[in-house]
């Protein structure tokens, strides 16, 4: 009921969208475009379009806005090589004075199309937050992301564009897409090796939906789909054979992950579903979500080396989630039809913050693919981290942090505790968790969010598709569930300041937030894989292996001594910097009432900084309260058949 009113209220919004996933008709021509990937290795795409235009002034555009991205980070920079031909002649082109992403020109007259050529180039290093701004391809690799790699004439409904896409790859790798390649002209199987391929043609929206992966050390790992006829699969690309060694025990959890993700939603949103996951030290350690597929990119150890099998285990259930929320149902200011179309991102504490929920906690432990301990250490550490190392919390409401992502995503390291950081994310998922809390209490445990879950995202299956929401969409849907003032439950926790994190729904789950001097297991998991010395909890700073200060939480130990971020710690109680020093300081304090001294760098400047702080280590946990059920453990519970 609630989607068949949300198609018909927002028509405008999703037409564009909503039809993107059927076949173009036939009468309007296709846009013509041949990417030649085989020297991507080297960092080059080369593409070829021939774009239907009638005479006159025609405007061709870059995409801008990336869905999933939520900013303008379409890799402009990185668009070498444009020329425009027209009956056989090159044609001048002016970029538009106030919209870079756009290139105008003028259509000689006889001419029916124009023959752009076009270089994307793949950066060696990481300069931005996008997928074009990241490493696209290695040796032994390529990602192929459509949006960087075409332009569209501007003008008419841009997502509707039909294209006709053929790919070279590297002589003898495979591939994997959701797109299909052509009946007639298919060479070989994907996951075969091809040296061209075309494919079907599709419009611009399912076409940006679809990136490809290929590469000469690949994998493909088919799952079984519950709900039948969809098949399900994960297709791996590496440097070396060995990195595909997915342990045994995260498989069988992947192959009951579409099973739990049927129980949680009772219907899928594709025809099809395909995780590629491209694993190599150079890239990007982020997915990006697609309604049948997700581009993962992670270490080369991503499924060999623990700590980073522990750490990245949410990746997939949590872009797969995202083909539910996000893609299907999604917010209405990012249902936009035309990639140069600002994105309203208001609403990410939805889209992203339920998916860290359902993904990265609810689905993730179901599954298997963590235990429910993992998680708990997992929640208590982002607990923990929102409310004891965000000074940034009480001046900027959590909101703020969703609807300015377009300006914020490239903010350096240093005052993100200050500023706050993507926060929309784990701290929504808490305070989605409280909201699964309330749902059970009030119901007497008859009701929870997985019925919101099917009402919202499920409503029977259907291929891809669009059908945006509001907040009052989503309050009207919980209310539907369990009556409730949901508008003030969240208007309260996401729009107002407030100074501490929202710890109700561990309470109200039976857990308490905690601390003491035993590790915790997520927290030593990432200080191992990303390289950092995590003293944040305890003297409230975070530190390079080098000594140079990342970050210091405003009002801690650390700061009220005068530590401040880019500074280099040289020696700590008199001792050479390295974290076991730290370590040893610690525990020290813990039996004195002497500070701790520290000695820093800052330029040409040597100082001593004495930090008056006695507890010794200091890590997150959650603590059972007995007098409460513990509604975590039934949350977490598996509700699909074995
Ligand atoms: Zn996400």
């Amino acid at each position: 009921m609630l989607v068949a009113m949300a198609l018909l209220a927002a028509t405008t919004a999703t037409t564009a969208a909503g039809t993107a996933a059927t076949v173009p008709t036939a009468s309007e021509p296709a846009i013509d475009l041949l990417v030649d990937a085989s020297d991507a290795p080297r960092g080059v795409f080369h593409s070829r379009l021939v774009i239907p235009a009638a005479p006159g002034p025609l405007a061709l555009a870059y995409p801008k806005w990336i869905q999933g991205e939520h900013t303008p980070t379409g890799p402009i920079t990185q668009l070498a090589g444009f020329t425009v031909t027209a009956l056989g002649k090159a044609l001048s082109w002016q970029r538009d004075p106030l919209e870079m992403y756009v290139l105008r020109l003028e259509v000689p007259a006889g001419a029916d199309a124009v023959t752009v050529e076009l270089d994307y180039l793949s950066p060696p290093a990481t300069f931005g937050s996008g997928y074009g701004e990241t490493p696209n391809a290695t040796p032994h690799l390529a990602i192929v992301d459509w949006h960087d790699l075409l332009v569209y004439p501007l003008g008419g409904a841009a997502a509707d564009i039909p294209i006709h896409a053929t790919l070279r790859l590297p002589r003898g790798w495979q591939y994997d897409t959701a797109l299909h390649a052509e009946p007639d002209r298919q060479q070989r199987q994907p996951g075969q090796a091809a040296d061209a391929t075309t494919f079907a043609t599709v419009s611009l929206y399912t076409l940006l939906d679809a990136p490809l992966l290929a590469g000469d050390v690949f994998r493909i790992i088919e799952l079984p789909d519950p709900l039948g006829a969809a098949p399900v699969r994960i297709s791996l690309a590496a440097g070396r054979a060995a990195e595909l060694e997915v342990p045994a025990a995260r498989i069988a959890a992947y192959r009951r992950l579409p099973a739990e993700a049927a129980a949680l939603f009772g219907a899928r949103h594709y025809g099809e579903y395909h995780w590629l996951v491209a694993l190599d030290d150079s890239l990007d350690q982020n997915g990006l979500e697609h309604h049948e597929s997700s581009d993962n990119r992670g270490r080369a150890a991503l499924f060999t080396d623990p700590a980073q099998l522990l750490r990245g285990g949410t990746l997939l259930p949590h872009e797969y989630v995202h083909s539910w929320n996000g893609k299907y149902r999604r917010p209405a200011g990012l249902a936009t039809a035309d990639p140069l179309a600002p994105l309203h991102t208001d609403l990410l504490w939805v889209y992203e913050g339920l998916t860290r929920y359902l993904g990265d906690v609810v689905l993730t432990v179901r599954s298997g693919i963590r235990t429910p301990e993992q998680s708990r250490e997992h929640l208590a550490f982002l607990a923990a981290t929102l409310d004891h190392n965000r000074p940034g919390r009480r001046w900027r409401p959590l909101v703020d942090t969703a609807a300015a992502v377009p300006a914020f995503d490239d903010a350096p390291a240093a005052w993100t505790a200050y500023r706050r950081g993507r926060d929309y994310y784990d701290e929504a998922a808490l305070i989605w968790l409280e909201a699964d809390t309330v749902l059970r209490r009030r119901s007497g445990q008859t009701r929870s969010l997985d019925d919101f879950c099917r009402a919202f995202f499920g409503g029977g299956s259907t291929p891809p598709a669009v059908v945006p929401y509001t907040a009052d969409d989503v309050y009207a849907a919980l209310g539907r569930i369990v009556p409730f003032d949901w508008r003030g439950f969240f208007t309260s926790r996401v729009e107002a300041v407030q100074a501490r994190a929202p710890l109700g729904g561990l309470a109200a789950a039976g857990w308490r937030l905690v601390y003491d001097d035993r590790p915790n297991e997520f927290q030593e998991a990432g200080a191992h894989t990303q390289e950092t010395v995590d003293l944040s909890f305890s003297l409230g700073l975070w530190v390079k292996p080098d000594g140079t200060v990342i970050d210091v939480v405003v009002d801690s130990p650390a700061w009220t001594a005068g530590l401040g971020p880019g500074m280099k710690v040289i020696a700590v109680n008199a001792v050479k910097w390295s974290a076991e020093a730290a370590a040893d300081a610690l525990k020290a304090a813990a039996h004195t009432t002497e500070p701790i001294a520290i000695s820093a760098e800052q330029g040409d400047v040597v100082r001593s900084f004495r930090i008056d702080y006695h507890d010794g280590e200091r890590h997150p946990h959650l603590e059972r309260d007995p007098t409460l059920p513990d509604l975590l453990q039934q949350i977490l519970a598996p509700r699909a058949a074995k």
